[in-house]
Order: structure tokens, then sequence, then C-alpha cells
């Protein structure tokens, strides 16, 4: 009679096995009615209980009765496995929208916002210009010599011969002087490339806003005025600015402008070198041979002209310490602005 408990083993071992690799709920159906069916495998070992001595009886039932609940455990089990991938699955339209998930605008774009806010105030107007630009808009009219460095194919793209992405929005001056007689008072916010390889604090697509006034007797007071103005206002009172005598082919004279370190106040810390001031870019007055590119009488007029530099004011204002961060668009990073 070891027999019966012998074969009831090896079912329980084949059963059980087989449970643990069903992969359905349909699979598990049909294997419950095989194995706890009245046509089952286990009700044939109860009709067996009948045939054994009486001895035997109690322990065959037991071991009967322990595999049945075995079983039903077992499959009981898979079952809640199935239904709750099931409930997994299903998409509840019902459900309130989640409010964190809603975008905003980007710390850059709300840094150039602000940046037209202020000089909005100041008067100026807003222009634009393509960023496929031409050799002539970009450099020739610019007064940018044939062998100027910044020609080089090694820091600008050029797309096909003569026709290249913009280093810089100084194209848009000489686009919107084209069209309209002074006085001009812009702003020109926009993208510009240059072939730099991507680090802390380069990126080989950036934003600049170019700015350029020009009118009768416009003096490079003005232009030292509009840029303390601007950096008051974006960064407080306190902030001072500095000019720094240089060159560029569009500007006579030409000079690059500092603020004191919004960080340290100027005392010197790691993101100013220790030397109290932050480089943000150009400016100067406008080159009269500019002026003769698009046809405006230099004797008689006279403007300024600067640029900005947006991702370096944006890395600022929120304390920032790469520049590749604002271009990678990981909504982990813009979510926190
Ligand atoms: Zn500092």
């Amino acid at each position: 009679m070891n027999d019966i408990l012998n074969d009831i083993k090896t079912f329980e071992a084949e059963a059980i096995a087989r449970l643990n690799s069903v992969l359905d709920k349909q699979a598990l159906d049909a294997l419950k009615i095989e194995l706890l069916g009245r046509k089952g495998k286990l009700a044939d070992f109860s009709k067996a209980i009948s045939k054994v001595s009486d001895e035997m009886r109690p322990q065959i039932g037991a071991a009967v009765n322990r595999l049945r609940k075995l079983f039903e455990e077992h499959i009981a089990s898979k079952e809640q496995t199935f239904a709750s991938a099931v409930k997994k699955q299903t998409i509840d339209y019902t459900l309130p929208v989640r409010a964190d998930f809603l975008g905003h605008k980007h710390p850059l774009l709300q840094t150039v916002d602000d940046i037209v806010d202020i000089f909005k105030s100041m008067g100026f107007e807003i222009a634009s210009g393509p960023d496929v630009e031409t050799d002539y808009y970009n450099f020739d009219a610019l007064n940018t010599p044939e062998d100027h460095p910044a020609r080089d194919l090694s820091d600008t793209f050029y797309l096909k011969k003569g026709v290249l992405l913009r280093t810089h929005t100084s194209p848009v001056q000489i686009r919107t002087m084209e069209k309209h007689k002074p006085p001009v008072r812009i702003i020109a916010p926009g993208r510009c490339y240059r072939s730099d390889y991507p680090d802390a604090s380069h990126s080989p697509v950036f934003y600049q806003c170019e700015g350029l006034y020009v009118d009768e007797g416009v003096s490079m007071a003005d232009l030292k005025g509009v840029i303390t103005a601007f950096a008051r206002t974006m960064f407080g009172k306190d902030i001072k600015v500095r000019f720094r005598p240089h060159f560029f082919p569009f500007t006579e004279p030409s000079v690059e402008y500092d603020f004191s370190c919004v960080i340290c106040g100027g005392k010197g810390c790691r993101v100013c070198k220790n030397n109290g001031w932050l480089e943000i870019s150009g400016a100067g007055m406008v080159d009269p041979e500019v002026f003769r590119a698009v046809g405006y009488d230099s004797e008689k007029y006279t403007g300024y002209a600067f640029g900005m530099g947006v991702d370096r004011i944006t890395l600022l204002r929120y304390r920032i310490d790469d520049i590749r961060l604002l271009y990678e668009n990981d909504v982990r990073f813009i979510r926190q602005f």
C-alpha cells in the first residue's frame, strides 16, 4: 500500500512544478480542473481510499487532503498574481491630471524674456534674423576681414560655400539698418553657433542678445549708461560695471564689459576666479565701415552696439555651474526652475 503513498508524492512534485511554471490565467484554469476536478487525479486517489486496508486509510486520506489544500493555496496565489498584473496594465482615465507634469519656460528662455523686458522698458524694440546666414551678413558687412580667424572652418559651421550658421546675433544689426533709417534702437535675442567642443563653459549652440542704438549724437556714455542700468535691474543695485578696451572689427572704439561678481559681491570666489569680476561680453561704437555697408551717413549718425551672453547670465542668476545642463533638456534639471 506504500505504493499509493509513493504515487501521491510523485504526483505532488510534478503538480507543484507545473503550477509554478504556469504563465497565464487560461493555463491556470485548465490545470485547476486537471488537479482538483471531479475527474482529476486527486479524485482518483480519493476513490482508491475505499480499496485500501483500514490501517492505511487514514494515512492516505490525510495525504490526499493535505495535497488538495496545498494545490488550492498555490492556485489562489497564482490567481492573485495574474489579477494584479491585469490591473497594472489598465489605465484609469478618471484619475485627475498630475499638476507637476505641466511644462514651463526653460531657464534660458526665462532669461531671454527678462532681458527683453528690461530693454523694452528703456525704449528698445525687438528684432530678429535667420539662424542660417550668409558670409556677407555674418562677416563682410560687419567689417570682418577675409583672413579673420573667426571665419575659419574650425570656428564656424559652414553649410556650403558662403552659407553658415550665424556665429553671433550681429547680422541682425545689418538686416535692421538696411530696412530702417535712423533712429534705430533694437535688441535681438537668438541662437548662435560656433564649432566649440562642449565643456562646462562652452556649447556649440548658445544664446546671445544683440543691442544697437543709432541716432544723432549717440555716445560711449550712453552705452555705459544702458549697460549699467541693465546690470542693476538684472542683478541688483549694488552691481558694478567696468569697461576694458578691446578690439572688434565692427566697433571702434571697442570694449569688453564685466559685472562685479554676483556670487561673492566682488570679494573673490571660484566663479570669478578670485578677481571679483565676471566677463559678460563685448560692445563699442559702431564702426563707420558698418554704416557705409548699410548706407547710413557716418558724419551725421553715431551709434553703439553690444552683445550679451544669455547663457552666461542664466548660469549666474541661477547659480548653475555647467552650460551643458541648459541644452541636455533633462526634465529633472529643468523642473527645478
Ligand atoms: Zn566671485
